[in-house]
């Protein structure tokens, strides 16, 4: 059995989330923190509530991630349905995203809570970002504004921290956050321990290891609401045409398990699935009433089969290994927005943002890849696809 195997089957399923971490703890299927009743529509969705930590935020557990969401008015209606909290980043759909949400959500403003997030390296160039997001929002403020895609300690500068501060008392922010891809193990315990920091935003899903639980725990612990992202695990959820594993996984609803796998968490309270059709936000709803069940268990088991090869969950643990520098793990993710979300532009956009020397590597001309994942993931394969597709 693989690592990676076991990995999955300790943490992922096997065992409850967090109740493997500390003993003392409910099981995940007992909420730690007393939730809202649920609400019942006449004809729709029940959803389910929590507050997002010490920020006093009430927000539905199914959220809504905007990123590659074109059609507002996808967005309109689930605000109109009752999702109240929805994500955003100046930079997705190269600076036009935040538009869309806005026009989609003028009407409900007032109702839901709005985050965006600056890819600012400094406080003047974060400050800026935040004030174009609040144009193209049509907003005076953010519930939530993120210092985005940190994946280490050393990224979350006091430079970054201060422009935080600066947008709270000027109002046009409520709460702080960050949110982060990679490099979990040391940076959410870091988040945690920052009075500055009201949120975090991490990937999270039935790949990660048991580290994740006890991260989540404790930064819930000191009052950080937690957000989670990436749930589905890169998706991959569009029929290859031949693969009855894959059509039975789409046909079972795999990614529908993927979600309520992380909604089973008491101490994630928000997650952020992409929906860029009425059909997927449709299905994303069905997470709200129907807990995560055996069937459920055996779905994603068969899912992590299938991604295995596929999936990089960003652990960082091949950071530094290509003899050519390539930054793996993004490379990666750049090929999960085409081949996971279907989101082609997006990934050869950020492809060709890398800088040229590493945009130039080509992975077929390397004598022998030095870079070795401990999940299985065919590093050179993929990254061969990436180039392939991507690469000028
Ligand atoms: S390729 Fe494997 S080792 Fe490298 S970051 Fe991804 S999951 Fe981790
Ligand atoms: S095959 Fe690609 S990833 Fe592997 S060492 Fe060579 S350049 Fe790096």
């Amino acid at each position: 059995m693989t690592r990676s195997r076991r990995n999955f089957l300790a943490t992922g399923l096997a065992l409850p989330v967090v109740a493997s971490a500390t003993r003392s703890e409910p099981e995940p299927q007992t909420p730690a923190r007393p939730q809202s009743p649920v609400k019942a529509f006449a004809s729709g969705p029940e959803f389910r509530y929590k507050v997002l930590g010490k920020t006093g935020l009430k927000v539905t557990t199914v959220g809504f991630g905007c990123m590659i969401t074109s059609d507002g008015s996808v967005v309109e209606r689930a605000a109109d349905i009752g999702i109240t909290y929805f994500d955003t980043a100046r930079g997705y759909q190269s600076g036009n995203n935040e538009r869309m949400v806005g026009a989609a959500l003028k009407k409900k403003r007032k109702d839901i809570v709005l985050s965006s997030k600056t890819a600012g390296k400094t406080k003047t160039e974060a400050l800026a970002h935040l004030d174009t997001s609040l144009k193209e929002l049509g907003t005076d403020f953010l519930d939530i504004w993120y210092l985005h895609a940190k994946d280490k300690p050393a990224d979350v500068t006091d430079d970054l921290i201060e422009a935080q501060q600066i947008a709270k008392k000027a109002g046009k922010i409520r709460f702080a956050g960050v949110s982060t891809h990679a490099g979990q193990k040391e940076l959410i315990p870091f988040l945690a321990a920052n009075r500055n920091i009201d949120v975090i935003l991490t990937q999270y899903n039935f790949s990660m290891e048991p580290f994740m639980n006890e991260a989540i725990d404790q930064a819930t612990k000191a009052g950080k609401g937690i957000v989670a992202m990436k749930v589905m695990a890169g998706g991959f959820r569009r029929p290859i045409p031949g693969n009855v594993v894959q059509e039975k996984l789409k046909r079972e609803g795999a990614m529908l398990a993927a979600l309520k796998w992380v909604l089973r968490n008491p101490n994630v309270h928000t997650t952020i699935p992409s929906m860029t059709d009425m059909d997927q936000l449709d299905d994303n709803l069905k997470a709200c009433a129907n807990p995560f069940s055996a069937a459920d268990e055996k779905l994603l088991a068969l899912q992590m089969d299938h991604i295995r090869p596929m999936y990089c969950r960003m652990c960082g643990e091949c950071a530094g290994q290509c003899r050519q520098g390539l930054p793996v793990a993004d490379v990666l993710r750049f090929l999960t927005y085409a081949d996971g979300y279907g989101q082609f532009a997006l990934g050869r956009e950020r492809f060709l943002e890398m800088d040229t020397e590493h945009a130039a590597v080509r992975c077929g001309e390397c004598p022998g890849c030095t870079v070795k994942c401990p999940y299985g993931v065919e590093v050179a394969q993929r990254l061969i696809r990436a180039q392939d597709l991507f690469a000028c």
